[in-house]
């Protein structure tokens, strides 16, 4: 089984636009939508959720007011502020450090594990896909991250499909960390712009650290043609394989606000840019791209499955 996570070094690059044309093109997967912040990769598959799973990811004191004598020690305790009166916690000014239980003198507070989001099994036009929601000023994507890629190869194995393709998240913290470690290929979607080429530098760094091969997918390249000869060369340098070049379209937003994919809605240029990059992709990953007739009748039909 075979995994591609395509990554970027930023938001905005159009990461989760190429991942959805990727997984409309490719025969036989599972997706996952590791942007566990903020998951899109459903809204332009058409998801519908199968199975909804709670989350859980650290702890939170709960304190039994039947045993608090209100002494008040645990509010001094507390160096961020979440108790007052005694009693109440603020949950979102918690960091679950365990302080005000382990000192309490009633034993009035125990530590819970706490419910951090959600992740869910969705059927969507191109197949199974995975994802998940974080709550609100929760941290812990990382582990919510492995979760699901765990959950994905687990699917992959039952129905024996070759291949996960999972849309990662931007930057290069945890949560980005736990997407590519035990992957098999990193696309890096690139823009020609300084930021996007300084954060393309750190994402290479952060893969050679798992020694992963990455490919560069190099997006709304007509925007600014210097930063993307610039781009080039530098690959060039760091033998970095170049998969596609993808002029630059407002097709891709209109895509979106359409709940579609780019391929769903557009012909030319892009669509042959994105068909190479999948075709690129498959040879790199040894795995076998459509059935050029069956890719024809699926485009003609819009079957994606
Ligand atoms: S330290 Fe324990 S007994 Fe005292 S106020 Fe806090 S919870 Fe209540
Ligand atoms: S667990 Fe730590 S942060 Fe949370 S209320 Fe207790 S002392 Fe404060």
């Amino acid at each position: 089984m075979k995994e591609l996570v395509i990554v970027s070094g930023k938001g905005g690059t159009g990461k989760t636009s190429i991942s959805a044309a990727l997984a409309c093109l490719a025969p036989q997967k599972v997706m996952v939508d590791c942007d566990v912040d903020a998951a899109n990769f459903h809204l332009v598959s058409g998801a519908t959720i199968k199975e909804t799973h709670a989350f859980t990811a650290g702890f939170q004191p709960h304190i039994d007011e039947q045993v608090c004598t209100h002494c008040g020690k645990c509010i001094g305790l507390c160096r961020f502020g979440a108790i007052t009166a005694g009693v109440i916690t603020t949950p979102l000014n918690c960091e679950g450090c365990g302080v005000c239980a382990f000192n309490c003198p009633e034993h009035a507070i125990a530590m819970q594990e706490k419910q951090a989001g959600h992740w869910f099994i969705s059927d969507t036009r191109f197949g199974c896909l995975i994802h998940a929601e974080l709550g609100l000023a929760v941290e812990n994507s990382g582990k919510l991250v492995s979760k699901i890629r765990q959950e994905a190869k687990k699917i992959a194995a039952a129905e024996q499909l070759p291949l996960i393709i999972t849309d990662g998240p931007p930057g290069i913290g945890c949560p980005a960390i736990a997407a590519l470690s035990g992957a098999t290929l990193a696309l890096a979607v690139v823009e020609p712009s300084l930021s996007s080429m300084h954060d393309l530098a750190r994402l290479t760094d952060l893969v050679a650290h798992f020694q992963l091969p990455i490919a560069v997918c190099i997006n709304k390249s007509t925007l600014h043609q210097e930063n993307t000869e610039q781009i080039r060369t530098w690959c060039h340098s760091k033998a970095i394989p170049i998969f596609a070049q993808i002029p630059y379209s407002d097709t891709f937003r209109s895509a979106i606000q359409a709940g579609k994919t780019v391929l769903e809605v557009l012909e030319g240029d892009v669509t042959n840019e994105l068909t190479e990059l999948w075709q690129n992709i498959a040879s790199r990953l040894n795995i076998p791209p459509n059935d050029s007739k069956f890719d024809l009748l699926r485009r003609k039909f819009n079957i994606f499955r």
